[in-house]
C-alpha cells in the first residue's frame, strides 16, 4: 500500500500536491492501515505540506506506537522549534497522539516537563503516580520570586505542576494537588435567592480539572465512568449537504444500543424568564446502566435565555416535568430560536478512545455521562437547593445542528434539580 501512496503522490507536481493529497486522504480514511501508511509518509516528507490531514483519528490502535516512534524527534520541542527544524508534521502528530493515546508518552514525561513546560499537557492524562516524585520535588523547590514578572512565572509553573497532578487521575495525585494547591477558604451558598461566598467550614476542596471534590472525608467524582454517545439517525445527516466530509469521524456512527431517547422539539414547561415557550433537550424514561438518575426526567431549556454565563436551573416533579426557575438575569427576546430538530436518538456505549474528547476534531461530542469536554474552563455547577456540587450528566455540542457551541447538563438526584449551562466561544 505504501508504495502506491508514494507513487500516487509523487506523480503530482507541487501545485497539485495539496489537491491530490486531499482526495487521497478522503479515500484512505476509512482504512486504518492505509491511514497509518499515509501518515508515516507525510511525517517522512514534511517539506511538501504542513498538515497531517487529521489522520491520527483514523489510524488503528496497533499502528499508534509506530507513528509515535516516527514522531519522536519532535518530542520536547516547542511549536516554534519544530517549525524551524522542519518537524512540524511530527509535532502536530505528537499533539494529536497525546490526546488519543497519552500512555505512549508516560516513559517521556520528565523529558517533556524539563524541555517544554507548556506543550503536550494531555500526555499526563491518567498517568497515575509515575511522575509524582519529580513534580513534588519541583513544587517543594520553587524559587522565591523577585520582580513581578518572575512572580508570575513561578505562579504559572506551579499551576502547571498542579494541573499535571490532577491529570494523573489517582487519589495520590488529588491529595498532592490539594496539599500544594491554594487553600479554598470560601464556598458559594444560596442565601435569600442569591449566591454568596461563605466560609468553607466543611473543608470542601474542588479539583475542577480532575472533576473531583473532597467532601465529607472522601473524594467524589463529579462525572460518571458510564458514558453513551448519541447516535443520530441517518436522515438527520442527509439534511446537510456537507454530510460526507463533515461526519466521517467514527464517533458519529458508534455501534451498540443501550436504549433510545426522544431528542429535541418543543418543550412543555415554558420559560419563566422570557415568558415564551421552552425547548426540549432530551427525555430519559429509563436510566442507562451507571447513570445515577431517578427517571423519568424531561430536560428542557430556553434556547434564548440560556445564552448567558450562568446556568438555568429547573426542578423536576415525580413525572420528570421541569419547572424552570426564574434567573436573576432577565432577557427580552429579540429573536425566536427554533427548537432542536426532533428525533429519536440511540444511546451507543462510548468506546475508551472517545471517553475523553477534545474540541476540534470534528468528533461527535453529544452524549450522556462520561467526562465533559469544556469549551472554556471547567465549571461544575452547584445545586441551588442543597448546595452540593451537581453530577455532570450530558453535553450537546455543535455539529449536526446549531446549538451555540456547547450545552452542559448537570443533575442533583436528591433534589431532582437540573442545571443547563451554555458555553460559547
Ligand atoms: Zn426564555
Ligand atoms: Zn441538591
Amino acid at each position: 500500500m505504501l508504495g502506491s501512496v508514494v507513487d500516487y503522490l509523487s506523480a503530482f507536481e507541487e501545485k497539485d500536491y495539496q489537491t491530490s493529497l486531499g482526495i487521497l486522504t478522503k479515500r484512505i480514511k476509512p482504512d486504518p492501515r492505509a491511514s497509518a501508511e499515509l501518515l508515516l509518509y507525510l511525517i517522512e516528507n514534511p517539506e511538501k505540506t504542513s498538515s497531517n490531514a487529521g489522520l491520527v483519528e483514523f489510524v488503528g490502535e496497533s499502528d499508534l506506537e509506530n507513528i509515535f516512534q516516527n514522531s519522536l524527534p519532535a518530542l520536547g520541542m516547542s511549536r516554534k522549534e519544530a517549525e524551524e527544524s522542519g518537524l512540524m508534521i511530527a509535532y502536530i502528530t505528537l499533539e494529536d497522539l497525546s490526546q488519543r493515546a497519552p500512555s505512549l508518552f508516560y516513559p517521556h514525561l520528565e523529558t517533556l516537563w524539563q524541555k517544554s513546560k507548556e506543550d503536550l499537557e494531555e500526555a499526563w492524562q491518567d498517568c497515575g503516580t509515575i511522575h509524582h516524585a519529580q513534580l513534588v520535588n519541583f513544587l517543594e523547590n520553587l524559587p522565591s520570586p523577585e520582580g513581578q514578572e518572575e512572580k508570575f512565572q513561578v505562579y504559572a509553573n506551579r499551576n502547571r505542576a498542579l494541573r499535571r497532578l490532577e491529570m494523573s487521575n489517582c487519589t495520590q495525585g488529588f491529595e498532592l494537588a490539594k496539599k500544594f494547591g491554594a487553600p479554598q477558604e470560601t464556598v458559594l451558598s444560596v442565601i435569600d435567592d442569591q449566591w454568596v461566598s461563605v466560609p468553607n467550614i466543611e473543608n470542601i476542596y474542588l479539583l475542577e480539572n480532575a472533576g473531583v471534590e473532597w467532601r465529607a472525608g472522601q473524594w467524589h467524582q463529579l462525572y460518571t465512568a458510564a458514558s453513551y454517545h448519541f447516535r443520530f439517525p441517518e436522515e438527520a445527516f442527509r439534511t446537510r449537504d456537507d454530510f460526507e466530509s463533515r461526519f466521517e469521524n467514527p464517533s458519529w456512527r458508534l455501534p451498540g444500543n443501550s436504549g433510545e431517547i426522544r431528542f429535541g422539539g418543543e418543550g412543555v414547561a415554558g420559560c419563566t424568564i422570557c415568558g415564551k415557550e421552552s425547548h426540549h433537550l432530551f427525555t430519559l424514561d429509563v436510566a442507562p446502566p451507571g447513570i445515577p438518575i431517578s427517571t423519568p426526567v424531561i430536560f428542557e431549556t430556553c434556547l434564548h435565555c440560556m445564552v448567558s454565563n450562568r446556568p438555568m436551573y429547573a426542578r423536576h416533579d415525580a413525572a420528570g416535568k421541569p419547572d424552570i426557575w426564574p434567573s436573576y438575569q432577565m432577557f427580552e427576546r429579540d429573536y425566536e430560536p427554533e427548537p432542536l430538530p426532533e428525533m429519536n436518538v440511540i444511546l451507543a456505549p462510548t468506546p475508551t478512545r472517545f471517553f475523553r474528547q477534545h474540541d476540534g476534531y470534528e468528533q461527535n461530542e453529544s452524549r450522556i455521562g462520561g467526562v465533559p469536554d469544556w469549551v472554556q474552563g471547567p465549571e461544575y455547577e452547584q445545586c441551588p437547593v442543597c448546595g452540593k456540587r451537581m453530577q455532570f450528566l450530558s453535553q450537546i455540542h455543535n455539529g449536526l445542528f446549531y446549538i451555540n457551541t456547547a450545552i452542559y447538563v448537570f443533575w442533583c438526584n436528591s433534589c431532582r434539580m437540573s442545571a443547563v449551562l451554555n458555553t460559547y466561544t
